[in-house]
């Protein structure tokens, strides 16, 4: 039969000849092999006490940014959940109150901001479609956990913290 492609292979189907039944052949053909590799140099890490360098256009765990002033810059326009293609964001906006401008730089705000990291892909969609600079992806990822309910990050975890007013952090970052 004619293969349109020529990368066909035939089976040998003759029978074993009495070494190739012993299979001592192919036995030292895969010890060869292995101590080959031997002198090789490894491919692997020791991870997690050896860590590999991040790519340049690594991108991780978000941050939510704030301004020269420590005022969130993030004003709860949705465009970042609108390009999230996972649908890994969820937010809820509130007005800004009189004296609450040293707190929050435009008049509306993320009352809630929250990511789910099992669901987001990394692409940084959010991050480019973000019109006030507030998401940022970082050179961190997410730590393990043992419940679901551990990735998923709210705003205290995610906006980054402000030295006028701190904000206690209640996931470890890694
Ligand atoms: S990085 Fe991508 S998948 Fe993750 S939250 Fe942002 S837009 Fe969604
Ligand atoms: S992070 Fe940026 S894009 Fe997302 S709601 Fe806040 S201001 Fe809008």
């Amino acid at each position: 039969m004619q293969h349109l492609t020529g990368r066909a292979s035939l089976v040998d189907r003759r029978p074993m000849t009495f070494m190739e039944k012993m299979y001592i052949p192919a036995i030292a053909k895969g010890l060869g092999i292995t101590m080959k590799h031997l002198f090789k140099k490894k491919v692997t890490v020791s991870f997690p006490e050896e860590k590999r360098k991040f790519s340049p256009v690594f991108r991780g765990l978000h941050i939510l940014n704030r301004d020269e002033d420590g005022r969130e810059r993030c004003t709860a326009c949705g465009l970042c959940a609108v390009a999230c293609p996972a649908e890994a964001i969820t937010m809820e906006a509130a007005e800004r109150k009189p004296g609450e401008e040293h707190l929050y730089r435009e008049e509306k705000y993320a009352a809630r901001y929250e990511i789910n990291m099992l669901r987001c892909i990394f692409c940084g969609f959010c991050e480019e479609a973000c019109p006030k600079q507030a998401i940022y992806l970082t050179e961190t990822f997410p730590p393990s956990h043992y419940q679901r309910s551990g990735f998923i990050y709210g705003k205290d975890d995610l906006l980054i913290p402000d030295p006028k007013h701190p904000v206690e952090t209640t996931k470890t970052q890694g």
